[in-house]
């Protein structure tokens, strides 16, 4: 791991797809074009591209969970960029909001054949919550697929946003011979490489030697053109930003077409690091004294290092291993001195880290996600919002013996965010209910739960589908509707269950007085 010299801008950013839409052959494309700083044992060339992330693959896949969300870093140009990865399977997990908390943007990347997909709507979504701008892949490109003024219909449509491509494709889905660079008007002919194992050689040529090499296909590509600009379909910088339009690129991940488009792409308008919002509604300046916040935390990842990794965000300053921060909810000094990287398996030792960078600290069992460290000035970020539980289910010990295993493993997973455990003197310690975004979180407490804290549970689905937070003064009145339940979660809020949106409205007709308020949606 060399040390990084690196003060080179940052974009650091996450692709949001559905599963099989090419998020992993399309980060290992994106790696091979760049060069990879923080991927330890890279190789470029065939060998090398079956080596990290197929791994890394391999344990999800084998697990059936997300086993880490970490970020690879590369250098691309005069950037260095962080691709933080997302949980990789179908269901929706709270891991899914936080990564996103860590990025200043998201590419969103759609199978060329399937259009929108459920789980990209619904990651759209929290970009859109986030305030993140999107930049659209359409992947694929080589093989049969929709049309393209379909597929940009689509978009606009089920994700109001107005799609604004700068490329258009020459050729239909499955014939892939090279875009139309709407910015220059020129033809980017790509060539294919055997086994896409390096670098697909890109060729610009002028319209008149498109139109002489690829004839009615050029001339559709124009047209196609012409007719996105008088409908006012053309790039521009603000409206991405504000997330109103998002830029259409057309690929082929698994040919590396289109992929150094899209990192000339990221360089040229995604956003940098931005200033941070604080919790006192101020916010960090980048280049202010260190501070970073914790948007995950995990443990047990993997039989080599059964350790707890916090992970966070670099927001402000410069992160230099060794230094002594500030643990923002207790005060106490904090030792960075085993600081990594991680992605998959693969872990190496970061000495620097800078805004926008991504830092596993080992053994970082005081910090909890949504904390801040810091170093200097004191700061401290507002937490990171959480969504609204819709799955529930009472959780106990089966084997009684193991009660004292039961409760800290729950608090543990708890503090760690991997379900929230709600707790009320009616249920008691022994059968605290159990809150999640998307039912595999409850998968995962039960496999940690045997296998790290050797307390088998189980889990008794309750046929709550809404939350509400309630105010302390009428938690006892709430407490008498029938068919709710009120229970305090960890941070002190008190959360009512209801079984459905019906009932929320009946309390409310029967005492309108009552404050039922709604958590922040999951989509
Ligand atoms: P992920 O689940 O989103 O990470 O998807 P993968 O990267 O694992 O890709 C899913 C499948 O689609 C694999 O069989 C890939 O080889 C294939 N794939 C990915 N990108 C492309 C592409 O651009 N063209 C074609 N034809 N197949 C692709």
């Amino acid at each position: 791991m060399p040390d990084l010299p690196d003060t080179r801008p940052r974009r650091t950013f996450a692709v949001i797809s559905h599963p099989d839409a090419g998020k992993s052959t399309l980060t290992e494309a994106l790696a091979l074009h760049a060069e990879v700083i923080s991927r330890a044992g890279a190789t470029h060339g065939k060998a090398g591209r079956k080596g990290t992330v197929s791994d890394w693959m391999d344990m999800e896949q084998a697990r059936g969970i997300s086993i880490t969300s970490a970020a690879l870093q590369f250098a691309y140009g005069d950037h260095v960029i962080n691709l933080v990865d997302t949980p990789g399977h179908a269901d929706f997990s709270e891991d899914t909001y936080r990564v996103l908390s860590a990025v200043d943007s998201a590419v969103m990347l759609v199978d060329a054949a399937k259009g929108l997909e459920p789980q990209t709507l619904k990651l759209f979504r929290v970009c859109a919550q986030r305030g993140l701008p999107v930049i659209t892949v359409i992947n694929k490109w080589d093989r049969p697929g929709l049309d393209p003024f379909a597929l940009m219909d689509e978009i606009e449509q089920r994700i109001g946003l107005r799609p604004t491509p700068l490329t258009w494709p020459v050729g239909i889905a499955g014939d892939f011979r090279g875009v139309l660079d709407r910015r220059t008007g020129r033809y980017i002919r790509y060539t294919r490489t055997a086994g896409g194992a390096t670098r697909a050689p890109e060729e610009h040529l002028e319209p008149d030697a498109a139109a002489a090499a690829e004839g009615q296909d050029w001339h559709e590509a124009v047209e196609g053109d012409e007719l996105l600009s008088a409908d006012g379909a053309d790039h521009d910088l603000a409206a991405y930003r504000a997330g109103r339009t998002t830029p259409v690129l057309f690929a082929s991940a698994l040919s590396n077409f289109g992929v150094s488009t899209l990192l000339d792409l990221l360089v040229d308008i995604a956003p940098a690091p931005a200033p941070t919002p604080t919790i006192d509604g101020g916010e960090r300046a980048v280049d202010d004294d260190f501070s970073a916040y914790v948007f995950k935390v995990q443990s047990g990842m993997d039989a080599s290092h059964r350790d707890r990794l916090a992970y966070v965000r670099v927001c402000s300053g410069v992160f230099e291993r060794g230094m002594v921060a500030t643990h923002g909810t207790t005060g106490r000094p904090f030792a960075t001195k085993y600081a990594q990287a991680v992605f998959g398996r693969e872990r190496v030792v970061v000495d620097r880290a800078m805004p926008g960078d991504v830092v596993g600290l080992v053994n970082a069992s005081a910090l909890l996600v949504g904390d801040t460290i810091y170093a200097g000035r004191p700061v401290r970020y507002p937490p990171i919002t959480s969504f609204a539980p819709e799955h529930f289910a009472a959780a106990s010990v089966t084997d009684t013996q193991r009660w004292k295993q039961f409760r800290r493993g729950i608090s543990q997973l708890d503090e760690e965010g991997v379900v929230q455990v709600l707790r009320s003197p009616a249920r008691g310690d022994h059968n605290p209910i159990l809150a999640a975004v998307g039912p595999m979180q409850f998968e995962v407490v039960v496999a940690r739960m045997e296998a790290e804290f050797g307390a088998a549970v189980r889990l008794e689905q309750l046929g709550y589908t809404v939350a509400r937070r309630v105010e302390p003064e009428q938690a006892d009145e709430v407490r008498g509707i029938r068919g709710a339940e009120v229970l305090e979660r960890r941070d002190g809020t008190l959360l009512a269950l209801f079984p459905d949106v019906w009932r929320v409205r009946s309390a409310l007709r029967a005492a309108p007085h009552l404050q039922l308020h709604p958590l922040p949606a999951s989509g």
